[in-house]
């Protein structure tokens, strides 16, 4: 990858980056709350990369930036509760989880194969215009490197992911200098995922009492082990397949049905990790048996085997 391109909030600056996000490539952009490193939400290849740009162990869900309501609309669907959250501060720091909508295109490695979706306006001038000239959902989580401190200045950006995304806007610092408070709003009483720049006692203001977290629903879906997981059996690491498995290939496995990626990449086999768990799921059957072939254990390694670690778990 060259070198970072550092643009201007201006007209060109913003035709350049929606070019960028267009292309699949990836563009740090200021908001609000701090600096996100965006990439088109509906391509596989582009939210794969923000995971590996970020060094992110495992695959969870983002949070997808979209322009208004109506965008909204398209993607997740809008609760009376979400409805009148959104009424009260949106734009804004807030995030709300929402029933996602069925056939949305949106890639599977945005919501981490979650019914649910986290959508947010931002209220920053730049994020909003780069939203209109790109015109679609822009998944985007912190734009620095897993583990590391959110960056709120272009230069924060630069420091972390400098050499490994293509360009980042200069907004300048980020006013709120906190994650967004996320909420989830599919239900009738709004609850806290998670606490950042929207005060609760804004929520409560508003007539609203806080819902305690549901413990028989999923809302960090990393922590359930066998969470998205194929009907049938998996194996892992398996480098010959017993006869009848769906064995699903990386790198050159001539005999596998189906494969994460025939040349071993990565990057190739993180976008196709869901759509392949379906297939694979599909191909086998509610008793059939699925393998997988062994996959590096460095970079998007990493989270690829986390997630199948998962799908094998025991259940
Ligand atoms: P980040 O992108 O780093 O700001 O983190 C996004 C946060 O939103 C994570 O803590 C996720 O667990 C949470 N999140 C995103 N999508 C969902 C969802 N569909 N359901 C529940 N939580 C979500
Ligand atoms: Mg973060």
């Amino acid at each position: 990858m060259p070198e970072t391109r550092l643009l201007a909030p201006d007209a060109a600056g913003l035709r350049d980056a929606a070019a960028i996000l267009h292309a699949g490539g990836l563009v740090a952009l200021p908001t609000e709350t701090v600096y996100g490193l965006a990439g088109d939400a509906t391509n596989d290849h582009a939210v794969a990369a923000i995971f590996a740009a970020k060094g992110r162990p495992r695959f969870n869900p983002l949070i997808v930036h979209l322009a208004d309501l109506a965008q909204v609309d398209r993607f997740a669907a809008l609760t009376p509760l979400a409805q009148r959250l959104a009424a009260a501060f949106w734009p804004g720091p807030m995030t709300l989880v929402l029933p996602l909508r069925e056939g949305s295109g949106l890639s599977p490695l945005v919501t981490a194969g979650l019914n649910t979706v986290a959508v947010r306006l931002p209220a920053h001038p730049v994020a909003r215009a780069l939203l209109a000239e790109f015109g679609g959902p822009l998944a985007a989580p912190s734009a620095n490197p897993s583990g590391r401190i959110s960056p709120v200045t272009a230069a924060h950006v630069l420091a972390g992911l400098g050499g490994r995304i293509a360009a980042v806007i200069d907004g300048g610092a980020c006013a709120v200098g906190l994650e967004s408070t996320i909420l989830d709003a599919t239900g009738a009483a709004p609850v806290l995922l998670r606490a950042g720049g929207l005060a609760t006692e804004a929520v409560e203001a508003l007539g609203l009492t806080l819902g305690s977290p549901r413990t028989d629903k999923i809302t960090a879906p990393g922590q359930l082990a066998s969470h998205y997981a194929p009907r049938g059996r998996v194996r892992l690491d398996v480098t010959a397949p017993e006869a009848g498995e769906i064995w699903v290939g990386f790198g050159p496995c001539p005999v596998a049905a189906l494969s994460l990626s025939q040349t071993g990449d990565l990057t190739e086999a993180a976008a196709r990790l869901f759509h392949a768990l379906h297939e694979a799921d599909t191909l086998a059957g509610p008793e059939g048996r699925i393998a997988f072939a062994p996959v590096p254990d460095t970079g998007l390694g990493r989270a690829i085997n986390d997630r199948l670690r998962r799908a094998a778990a025991p259940r």
